[in-house]
């Protein structure tokens, strides 16, 4: 296949100034399969005969990030670029490691340790694409296939299935009958990745443009080994005016309808965990899922923490969770105190969790929740417009403002604050010390 590559001057220098030196240099990977397709690549990534000495000694800003494993990052006008070594990996003895790192001067020989064929190819201006396992031809078709026999590229490094999984979500790419056999049956090989490398694959299945490829955790049994939580919300129907989907359909749809941010996508996958665990069915044949924010907290509290999320995303994604199916109604006061309740940071994002979640239910009620939901966001710009008071800190007295008015501290005061921006949030122009002093002095002291 004849291609042309616009490869960005900043890498253009990169690799001429190698070639200037007698090694070999291309860029590989990603950002070749990205051009072929027409894509726009995240970052172009080098790979060289250079070894990474002769890398340093060839730039004047350079930074070790992976030097065990012969990439070294290369500074240009600013722009960072990664270029390693041409590698052969060793022995792998543990399903994701290799025991050792050789380098070799065959380009051929990089390439085939690479996951999959639309990632192993290579290319420079001088020489075209260099493509031994037929990448561009499985570009073209959009598949998925192992470089090499899938069962032993799996058992080398069994984070790779979830890869597969997840070009198949970024790219829209099927993959291959043996590809997707081999899957199957060594699944449970994913249990010897670590959580962080789970996670961050996680992240960007959901982030891509097709989420809905999280089916294909679920149809490979990797849903089992990384989030066994979530199997039965696909065996959950919902008999219910509100919903015309199970909730697996549910959740899936509610992420596709979400933005693509990472808190509110996580958000979308979880809000809804715990419903099959608090199912009860009416006399009418009604389902009915009451307390399940609670349960789908309790159930991503485990999952997130598992994942080595970090504790603010984890404080997030719980808080939407939770207040996920709250009552909002198009009025100011409800609106102050669902405002109070998510906190100003969070109340503009769970509105859009609201919308996503909505959108994904029955679409009988879609048009009149929207128009609320536009009131909602309306009401919300002006209480935010404003300034009016939504929490504690907004509120026009102190704790030591009473404390002055002979209330005793701790408790009593805590319940006394609490108890004025409860009037408050019912009526903001309450909020004026002179005023909430007076309230406050009907209130026992101590
Ligand atoms: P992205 O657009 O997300 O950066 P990418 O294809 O560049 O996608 P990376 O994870 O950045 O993916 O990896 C860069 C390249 O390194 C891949 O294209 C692939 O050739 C190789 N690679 C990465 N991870 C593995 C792996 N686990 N096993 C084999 N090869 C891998
Ligand atoms: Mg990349």
């Amino acid at each position: 296949m004849k291609i042309d590559i616009n490869i960005p001057p900043d890498a253009e220098f990169i690799i001429e100034t190698l070639k200037a030196s007698n090694h070999k240099a291309y860029i590989v990977g990603g950002c070749v399969r990205d051009s072929i397709m027409g894509r726009v690549p995240a970052d172009w990534d080098i790979t060289t005969s250079a070894t990474p000495c002769e890398i340093k000694e060839l730039f004047t800003k350079t930074i070790d990030t992976g030097i065990k494993h012969g990439t070294i990052t290369v500074v240009i006008n600013g722009s960072c670029f990664e270029v390693t070594t041409f590698r052969q990996d060793g022995e792998y003895a543990d399903n994701r490691h290799p025991s050792a790192v050789n380098y070799t001067k065959s380009i051929v020989e990089d390439l085939s340790r690479r996951d999959f064929t639309i990632n192993a190819i290579a290319y420079n201006k001088e020489e075209g694409l260099l493509d031994p396992f037929s990448g561009a031809v499985d570009i073209q078709s959009k598949t998925i296939r192992t470089v090499g026999q899938p069962d032993k590229r799996f058992n080398e490094d069994a984070l790779r299935m979830l890869r597969a999984v997840r070009f198949s979500a970024q790219l829209c790419f099927e993959a291959e009958r043996s590809t997707l056999e081999s899957i199957l049956s060594n699944a449970a090989l994913i249990k010897n990745i670590s959580a962080e490398r789970i996670r961050d694959e996680l992240t960007k299945i959901l982030l891509s443009d097709n989420p809905d490829r999280l089916w294909l955790i679920k149809k490979t049994n990797l849903m089992g080994y990384i989030m066994p939580e979530f199997l039965p919300c696909f065996d959950t129907p919902q008999n219910n005016p509100y919903h015309v989907y199970n909730v697996a359909e549910h959740i899936i749809k509610s992420i596709q309808y979400a933005e693509k941010d990472k808190i509110i996508r996580w958000t979308m996958l979880l809000h809804d965990i715990g419903k099959p665990y608090v199912k009860t069915t009416d006399k009418k044949g009604i389902d009915h899922f009451y307390g399940h924010p609670f349960k789908s907290v309790a159930l991503a509290g485990s999952i997130l923490r598992r994942l080595r999320f970090d504790t603010k995303s984890i404080h997030k994604i719980l808080k939407l969770v939770e207040l996920h199916d709250i009552d909002i109604k198009p009025d100011p006061t409800s609106v102050r105190k669902a405002v109070n309740r998510a906190g100003s940071d969070l109340f503009e994002i769970l509105l859009k969790v609201y919308e996503a979640d909505k959108r994904a239910q029955t679409p009988d009620f879609l048009e009149e929740r929207l128009k609320s939901l536009k009131e909602i966001r309306d009401i919300y710009l002006e209480i935010m417009e404003k300034g009016q008071c939504v929490d504690l800190k907004g509120l026009a007295v102190t704790g030591d403002d009473l404390v002055r008015e002979g209330f005793e501290e701790g408790i009593k005061i805590k319940n006394a604050l609490d108890k004025l921006l409860a009037d408050v949030l019912n009526n903001p122009e309450l909020n004026r010390k002179d005023i909430l002093l007076n309230i406050a002095k009907k209130y026992t002291r101590r």
